[in-house]
């Protein structure tokens, strides 16, 4: 029997993870896939509720489970809050606290969907890449940081720092993905211009030397970002760090047409992990019955697949996904003409009745 945390969030997180939740009940008692959920807050709601946007008892019962399913957080509610008691300072904050360092970010092409994409169909039908983006290090967490009085003006500081055995810790995470893929892993960096990317180049070569079964090459960020755009079939795993994974994984979901549809794993050491839809709270469409529930249910199938080790019922929510989609059922961000447009909670029933 697995333990589930279940986060909703803010915004349109409750709605979608209504959907995931239906999903997970029906392999519960048809399939047996035994899976405990417990219900807990995180961002604006949690802020509402204790005066946190991540609460200890949160944390605690986080550590209790195997893994974690979360919506969305932040809204404008929130947005004049003091700095710490933002909402995705919660996001980040459990991040930290569970070590969660490696961020997998698939971004695939749905066939039924090609027309979603602004990039000609020949560009990305077919496509199928994995982002491991670092998540727990890097510039977001560097010290020194802030904004001081210098020379009497204001002065902004940020540090990109990388240790040695944090950038080695990715790249295992990286070249272990890619010996379940095609086993070709394009590493980005900056180090041209970097010290820290020079360091990070020479550990990913080192990591390679584990793994003489896949291919590793390298690749400046700013060719990284056109190359994304110009011919993204060419990339079967990409490796890079907090900040450049953060824009290249937007740029490689928008590839796909819709935000709606990727799902998000973030793992620790152990291969305990939180799951969630890469978009976020989207509060211009909260309440309204439109949010796309997909990318929170493909995030139960991850889950399944890398945390709880299921892969056949994995298999059964990625099928199901497909089979409606194939019928013609799409949410209102991935329609076009002819298609038949449903809501979050009519497409989360669509689901539901194809596994079963
Ligand atoms: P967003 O991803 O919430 O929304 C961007 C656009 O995509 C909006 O037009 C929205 O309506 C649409 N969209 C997003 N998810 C959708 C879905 N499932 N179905 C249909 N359409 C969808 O990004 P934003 O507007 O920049 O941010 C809104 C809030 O979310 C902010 O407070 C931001 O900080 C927060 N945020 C949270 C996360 C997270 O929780 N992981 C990630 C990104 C942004």
């Amino acid at each position: 029997m697995s333990k589930v945390l279940i986060l909703p969030g803010d915004g349109i997180g409750k709605e979608i993870v209504a959907q995931a939740v239906k999903v997970i009940d029906l392999l519960n008692t048809n399939h047996g896939m035994g899976m405990n959920l417990v219900e807990g807050f995180i961002g604006g709601s949690a802020y509402d509720e204790t005066g946190s946007p991540l609460p200890e008892d949160t944390i605690v019962v986080a550590k209790e489970c195997d893994s974690i399913l979360l919506g969305a957080v932040g809204g404008p509610k929130w947005d004049s809050l003091e700095w710490d008691l933002r909402p995705e300072r919660g996001l980040l904050g459990i991040r930290a606290e569970l070590d969660l360092f490696s961020n997998l970010r698939p971004a695939i092409l749905y066939p039924q969907l090609a027309n979603a994409s602004t990039l000609k169909n020949e560009v990305v039908s077919g496509l199928d890449l994995m982002i491991v983006r670092e998540l727990v290090g890097g510039i977001y967490f560097g010290q020194p940081r802030g904004v001081e009085i210098k020379d009497g003006e204001r002065f902004g500081v940020n540090s990109a720092t990388y240790s040695e055995s944090e950038i080695a810790r990715i790249g295992h995470s990286a070249f272990q993905i890619a010996q379940k893929r095609d086993k070709r892993v394009c590493s980005v960096d900056k180090a041209n211009v970097l010290e820290v990317c020079e360091l990070w180049r020479e550990v990913m070569e080192e990591v390679s030397k584990d793994y003489p079964d896949v291919e590793l090459s390298h690749m400046y960020v700013d060719n990284a970002a056109m190359q994304l755009v110009r011919a993204p079939k060419q990339f079967d795993v990409m490796v890079t760090s907090n900040l450049f994974g953060d824009i290249l994984s937007d740029c490689a979901a928008m590839l796909t047409g819709s935000i709606g549809m990727l799902p998000s794993a973030s793992l620790n050491k152990n291969n305990y992990g939180m799951y969630e839809p890469i978009h976020g709270s989207a509060p211009d469409i909260a309440g309204k019955d439109i949010a796309n529930p997909l990318a929170t249910i493909l995030s139960v199938s991850m889950m399944l697949r890398y945390s709880l080790n299921q892969a056949p019922l994995a298999e059964k929510i990625n099928a199901a996904v497909n089979e409606v989609l194939d019928q013609g059922y799409r949410t209102k961000d991935i329609s076009a003409a002819g298609d038949r447009i449903v809501g979050t909670e009519e497409m989360g029933n669509l689901i539901v009745d194809a596994i079963e």
